[in-house]
């Protein structure tokens, strides 16, 4: 991709609005821009990092033996009704009535509408286990939008639900989906704490959220430093860990997953029941499972970054390579530059290449703030000895390498 070709707006100075770090960076890296409190464009390079962040979710939910499905984001209201949670979810949810006189809410969550989908195709344990999620936009009337993705009114959201015949079956998706979540955030390049956390408005047994440690945090979590267990802090709380008596210490977290075993409190009060093996009807038992997939962009901007900009981990990063012609006057430069760009396109790896007519120092410092991994420069020491430069973000040595060996030398440092 050619960075003419593209949009990046990039800004020198974060907006008044910016809170966090990662706020500001993902406005000033030109990622996301604000049409309202607490709701967001994706601009391209932020799109890209999004779709690489659902990739991830995707191949690791389908891994875990989950089915994709697109549900309603309109919901009516009677549904809610049914299961009481219309009066427990408040102000949040956000109304309307409908021309022709329907009251619909727009889907802040999805227990609902899966429980009722799931009562009407499913009978028998035969049918059972069915486990289906959802990658989608959800809204929540915010009153106070916070940090750019964080908590915002319109967000993306993965969801999956679990539907089981008995608690044993609720175990294993459980357990299940638990290891998915460790793989998903290793592979955002995430350090996550996994704590057992209250089921809130959600309900249910037992429930495990999953804290990323962020300076901008909206959570504290209580965390030991000799067995990594993570608690909830509370008021009152204990000082030492209740599994090897080690000293807590209080950490400032974003919360990007929370997993449930729900058990049959929607299946109940819905009436999504199945007839068991000795012929007994019973409610079916299930587990919800979420991933704020807008919101970990935020979270991976929080624990990637230093004072130029976003070090995107290698899975996440919306490119892995940025070409630098450093003087786009200079044909030879240009028409090498435009050889390696077609060069890694053939061979799979993706590249912006930076051909706008700005001064060196603009280019270095706007591609150490996009973040992307690999900084691939032509400049005077081509024109002299046929040499490129090749930087990897983050880190400050540089290395000279041939148009030949170049190849070589990117694959090698993608495949670390
Ligand atoms: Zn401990």
């Amino acid at each position: 991709m050619y960075w003419s070709k593209t949009f990046i707006p990039t800004l020198k100075d974060a907006p008044q609005e910016a809170e966090s770090e990662s706020h500001k960076l993902l406005l000033r890296a030109g990622m996301i821009r604000m049409l309202m409190a607490g709701v967001y464009s994706y601009l391209p390079l932020g799109y890209r990092a999004l779709m690489n962040i659902q990739d991830i979710i995707r191949q690791e939910m389908q891994a875990s033996g989950a089915a994709e499905v697109l549900l309603p984001a309109l919901q009516p209201l009677e549904l809610w009704q049914r299961s009481g949670r219309d009066k427990d979810i408040g102000e949040v949810m956000i109304r309307f009535t409908d021309r022709k006189g329907r009251k619909i809410c727009l889907g802040p969550t999805h227990e609902e509408v899966i429980t009722d989908l799931v009562r009407q195709q499913v009978s028998s344990y035969k049918q059972l286990p069915v486990v289906l999620y959802q990658i989608q936009t959800k809204f929540r009337d915010e009153l106070r939008p916070r940090f750019g993705l964080v908590r915002g009114c319109e967000f993306i959201m993965k969801d999956a639900y679990s539907f089981d015949r008995d608690e044993q079956g609720l175990d294993k998706n459980y357990q299940l989906i638990f290891a998915a979540y460790e793989r998903i955030f290793k592979r955002c390049g995430l350090g996550v704490l996994s704590v057992e956390a209250d089921s809130g408005v959600m309900g249910g047994s037992v429930s495990h959220e999953f804290m990323v440690p962020a300076q901008e945090g909206e959570d504290n979590v209580l965390f030991c430093a000799v067995c990594h267990k993570g608690f909830p802090a509370k008021e009152n709380a204990a000082l030492n860990c209740s599994k090897c008596k080690g000293k807590l210490e209080k950490v400032s977290t974003l919360e990007v997953g929370h997993i449930f075993k729900l058990g049959t409190k929607y299946s109940s009060v819905l009436g999504a029941n199945f007839v068991d093996a000795q012929g007994k009807m019973q409610p079916i038992i299930m587990g919800c499972y979420g991933i704020g997939v807008s919101r970990l962009i935020s979270a991976v901007v929080e624990q990637n970054h230093d004072a130029n900009g976003i070090i995107w981990p290698m899975e996440v990063a919306p490119y892995k390579v940025i070409i630098l012609p450093l003087d786009i006057t200079e044909p030879k430069i240009m028409e090498q530059a435009n050889n390696l760009h077609a060069r890694l396109e053939g061979a799979g790896v993706t590249v912006l290449l930076d051909d706008r007519d700005e001064r060196a120092g603009v280019k270095f410092k706007d591609a150490d703030l996009l973040g992307i991994n690999l900084q691939l420069v032509i400049g005077k020491q081509f024109l002299k000895d046929g040499t490129l430069e090749l930087k990897e973000r983050g880190k400050e040595e540089k290395n000279a390498v041939t148009a030949e060996g170049v190849l070589e030398k990117i694959r090698a440092a993608l495949h670390g």
